[in-house]
């Protein structure tokens, strides 16, 4: 039995656990970037490659791999925090198994750029996106309501606007066959409200709506779900678990009651590819499955190198038996635009 890169996060966090100090953190990171790995570990000595070809992989940990694949030690259940957590080398392999996934995806409905927290300009994300052959992508850089995440208010989002005009245009004239949509993640609030004046909203193409504060409650906080799901500008809810690798298990909710009134909105619950995210996680998805709720894929990409992570929704679905059509992102701009419109309407 092979020891998975999942299995390894796991020994390693427990390492890191008990270590202090800088190892503390050399091993934590270790254990973080695992998830991230594109191939296994377990396969790189057959290929004759060293284990610190790996990402934060230096001699200490390196000897450890070889022990831990040489002789796999039991590997406990995961503290909630780090369980239910999939890699990016096994959610490859899921989504090499049917490429129809990846061909027909069309878009990507959740990134950043510097206009907020991200690393790379408009034209970036643009000529990433049309490297992955999708037919859109949707800038959803933060609003500026919180001190973290740092983003914009309504000038900056006016600005952003007509630069993505112009992008759009350069992008036509250019024959790349994308589109750049305009949205937003707009920080939401206990009771489900914004941060961003709704005319300003009413201006773009799609509505993205997180929660960034709060996010350590132990409380049941399925209210705070409904009133953002019943917030009329927001069209999708962001990484809804809330949850990050190693930091946080995400947040308590009566989550068959929360599909139930996605479900009847039409509202759509983001997949969330980020590797330490991951939100909604797979065991949710077979909830939002039953329940019929709209879902849609956002790598959370902060520069183009995070497209690629977009696997980790796909196998999520895959696995989770989702059928495309109820994922957005499998429509194309137009259908995606009058899903968006409709919402308005019946607001
Ligand atoms: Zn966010």
């Amino acid at each position: 039995m092979e020891l998975s890169n999942g299995a390894i996060a796991e020994l390693l966090a427990l390492e890191a656990d008990v270590a202090e100090g800088q190892r503390k953190r050399a091993l934590g990171r270790a254990a973080s970037a695992a998830l991230l790995w594109h191939e296994e570990a377990s396969e790189l000595q057959a290929k004759g490659r060293p284990f610190t070809d790996l990402e934060y992989v230096g001699p200490g940990i390196a000897r450890r791999l070889e022990r831990w694949i040489k002789d796999p030690p039991d590997v406990p259940e995961s503290p909630p925090q780090r369980s239910g957590f999939n890699t990016f080398a096994a959610a490859r392999r899921t989504v090499a198994a049917d490429p129809s996934w990846r061909d027909e995806l069309r878009g990507d409905l959740q990134m950043h750029t510097v206009y907020s927290d991200g690393k790379a300009a408009l034209k970036d994300m643009a000529d990433g996106g049309a490297l992955l052959g999708y037919d859109y992508i949707s800038i959803t850089d933060h609003s500026g309501g919180l001190r973290v995440p740092r983003g914009m208010h309504e000038p900056e989002l006016a600005a952003q606007g007509r630069a993505i005009g112009e992008l759009n245009d350069e992008l036509v004239a250019g024959g790349a066959g994308l589109t750049v949509l305009r949205s937003i993640e707009m920080n939401l609030d206990g009771d489900g409200a914004g941060d961003i004046d709704p005319a300003a909203l009413g201006e773009l193409d799609l509505v993205l709506g997180s929660f960034h504060s709060d996010l350590r409650s132990t409380d049941d906080v399925t209210e705070r779900y409904l009133a953002a799901l019943r917030n009329p500008d927001v069209a999708i809810l962001g990484h809804p678990r809330t949850r990050r690798y190693s930091r946080r298990p995400g947040l308590i909710a009566d989550w068959d009651r929360i599909f139930e009134v996605a479900a009847s909105l039409d509202k759509a619950l983001e997949i969330n590819s980020h590797p330490h995210r991951q939100d909604l996680s797979i065991d949710l998805l077979e909830g939002a499955r039953e329940a019929g709720v709209r879902l849609s894929i956002g790598t959370d990409a902060h520069d183009p190198s995070e497209l690629r992570f977009v696997d980790m929704s796909l196998a999520a679905a895959m696995i989770a038996g989702i059928p495309k059509e109820r994922i957005v992102n499998f429509h194309d701009e137009h259908t995606v635009r009058e899903w968006a419109r409709a919402l308005r309407t019946a607001a």
